[in-house]
C-alpha cells in the first residue's frame, strides 16, 4: 500500500486558487463518497482549511491512484488541470507521513506554531470516521500524527505567544491603522475566528466595535464577555449599516460566497478611505470591491507581510521540534513495515496449524477410543505448545526487521523455505 498526499497550500498557490478547492464540511461526504469510489483509492482523508486543501490518501497504486485523485480536483474546482498542475504538491511515503506530522505540529502554517491547524487535523480525522473515508493505516497515521502535534506544544516553545491567523490580521491592520482608540470597527462573523480577532483587537485598545453574525445569539454570547468595552451587536441585515459608520472591516465568516462586493459596499462609502482585512477561505470580499476609491483590501495572503517579520525566532524555535517529529516518523514507519508481514505470518500459521490438526488427527486415530478425553486434550495442548514455540522465533525475527529490504528478504526465505501459498500465488501474478 502507498501512503500520499496531494493538495495545495499557502505554500504553493494564492487564494484565488485555493478557494476553488475549499471543501467545507458539508461537503466533505459527497467527497470522501466519490474518492473511494476510485479503483485505486483505498483511503482518504480531507483536510481543507484557509491555508490549505490536502487529500490524505492510501493508494493500492501510486501512479493510478495519484492520477485519480488529481482528477477529482480538477473536475472538483472546475479548473483544467494544465491550470491546476503548478500549484498542486504530491508527496509519498515517508515524505508524505512527515508532512502531516509538520502540518499538525503547525511547522507548515503560514503563522509558525498557531495552534488552531491541530483542531482541523482532529476534524479532519473525525469526519472522515464519520463518512468511513479512513481505514487502518490512515487512522493510525492522523492520531500519530495529533499526537506529535501535542508532543510538540507542550515539549517545545514553538506555541508561546498566542499565534494565528487572526493575530497576524490584527497586527497588519494595526500596521495600516496605528490608533485603534479612535477606530470604529466592524466584524463579520463572530465563530472561532471571529473571537478571536475580538480578543486580540481588544488587546491592542479597541473600543468601538460592531460584531455582526448570522445568528444574533452567538454575537450577542461573544460580546457579553467584554463587559468592560460596548460591543454592538447584530445580524447580517445590518450590514450597510454597520461599514457605512466603519473605518476598518474584518470578515471572517464560512460564507461560500462574498458577503461584500462593490455594489453592497458602494453606499457605504461615499468616498472616505475604508480597509478590508477578510481572513475567509473562501473569501468574504469580492476583489472587485477595489474599483470603489478610497477602498484597501487584504486578504489572509497579506499576512505574509507580518509573518515574515518574526518568522526567523519562530523559525529556530521550529528546529527544537525536529527530534520530536523525526521520533514519531520512525515510530510509524515501524508500524506500517510491520504491516507487509501480517500476510506472510498468517498464511505460516495457516499451514502449521494444517499440518497440527491432520497430524493430530492421525497419532488420536491410531491411539483409539481406549484413549480418555483428558489424555487426547493433554496431546493437543502438547502439539498446540510445540507448534507455538517453533513459530515464536520466526514471527518475531520477522516483525523485528527494520529495514524494508531486509524485512523483504526475510518474508522472501520463509515464503520459500516453508512453501507457502502466498509465494505461488505471487509467481502466479
Ligand atoms: P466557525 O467557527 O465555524 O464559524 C463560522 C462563522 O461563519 C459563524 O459566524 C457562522 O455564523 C458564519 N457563517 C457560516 N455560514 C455563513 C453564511 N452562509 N453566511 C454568513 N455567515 C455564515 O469558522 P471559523 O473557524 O471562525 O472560520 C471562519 C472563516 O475564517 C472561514 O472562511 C475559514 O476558512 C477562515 N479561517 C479559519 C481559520 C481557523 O483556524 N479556524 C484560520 C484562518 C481563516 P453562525 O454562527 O450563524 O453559524
Amino acid at each position: 500500500m502507498n501512503i500520499a498526499v496531494i493538495g495545495l497550500s499557502h505554500k504553493t498557490a494564492p487564494v484565488e486558487v485555493r478557494e476553488k478547492l475549499s471543501i467545507p464540511t458539508p461537503k466533505v461526504e459527497g467527497a470522501i463518497a466519490r474518492l473511494t469510489s476510485y479503483p485505486h483509492v483505498k483511503e482518504v482523508s480531507i483536510l481543507s482549511t484557509c491555508n490549505r486543501l490536502e487529500l490524505h490518501v492510501i493508494l493500492s497504486d501510486a501512479e493510478n491512484g495519484i492520477r485519480e485523485v488529481t482528477q477529482f480536483l480538477a473536475d472538483y474546482g472546475n479548473v483544467p488541470i494544465e491550470e491546476l498542475r503548478p500549484h498542486l504538491f504530491i508527496l509519498v511515503q515517508q515524505d508524505a507521513i512527515m508532512h502531516l506530522l509538520r502540518v499538525s505540529s503547525g511547522l507548515d502554517s503560514l503563522v509558525l506554531g498557531e495552534g488552531q491547524i491541530l483542531a482541523q487535523v482532529k476534524h479532519a480525522l473525525a469526519e472522515s470516521q464519520k463518512h468511513k473515508g479512513v481505514g487502518r493505516i490512515l487512522s493510525r497515521l492522523f492520531k500519530d500524527a495529533i499526537k506529535t502535534g501535542k508532543r510538540v506544544r507542550t515539549e517545545t516553545s514553538i506555541g508561546t505567544g498566542a499565534v494565528s491567523v487572526s493575530s497576524a490580521a490584527a497586527e497588519l491592520a494595526q500596521m495600516k491603522i496605528p490608533n485603534f482608540t479612535d477606530c470604529h470597527i466592524t466584524i463579520i462573523g463572530a465563530g472561532k475566528m471571529g473571537r478571536l480577532l475580538v480578543k486580540h483587537l481588544v488587546s491592542k485598545r479597541a473600543v468601538n466595535i460592531t460584531l455582526l453574525n448570522r445568528s444574533i445569539k452567538r454575537a450577542d454570547e461573544l460580546a457579553a464577555e467584554y463587559s468592560h468595552i460596548n460591543i454592538k451587536t447584530g445580524t447580517m441585515d445590518l450590514m450597510e449599516a454597520a461599514v457605512t459608520g466603519a473605518d476598518v472591516v474584518f470578515t471572517c465568516t464560512s460564507s461560500e460566497h462574498p458577503v461584500l462586493h462593490c455594489d453592497n459596499l458602494r453606499p457605504c462609502i461615499a468616498g472616505r478611505p475604508l480597509n478590508l482585512f477578510d481572513i475567509s477561505v473562501p473569501r468574504n470580499v469580492h476583489k472587485n470591491v477595489t474599483e470603489l476609491e478610497g477602498v484597501k483590501a487584504y486578504t489572509v495572503d497579506d499576512l505574509k507581510e507580518v509573518v515574515a517579520k518574526n518568522q526567523e525566532s519562530r523559525r529556530q524555535m521550529a528546529q527544537e521540534a525536529e527530534g520530536i517529529l523525526e521520533q514519531e516518523l520512525n515510530q510509524f514507519l515501524k508500524w506500517f513495515g510491520s504491516l507487509d508481514t501480517v500476510s506472510t505470518i498468517s498464511s505460516l500459521r495457516t499451514k502449521v496449524e494444517a499440518i497440527r490438526e491432520q497430524e493430530l488427527e492421525k497419532a488420536l486415530s491410531r491411539l483409539g477410543t481406549d484413549f480418555s478425553e483428558k489424555h487426547r486434550s493433554v496431546v493437543e495442548a502438547l502439539s498446540r505448545g510445540i507448534v507455538n514455540k517453533i513459530l515464536h522465533d520466526p514471527m518475531t525475527q520477522l516483525r523485528a526487521q527494520e529495514d524494508a529490504e531486509s524485512r523483504k528478504q526475510a518474508m522472501e526465505t520463509l515464503q520459500v523455505l516453508f512453501n507457502l501459498e502466498e509465494k505461488k500465488a505471487a509467481a502466479k501474478r
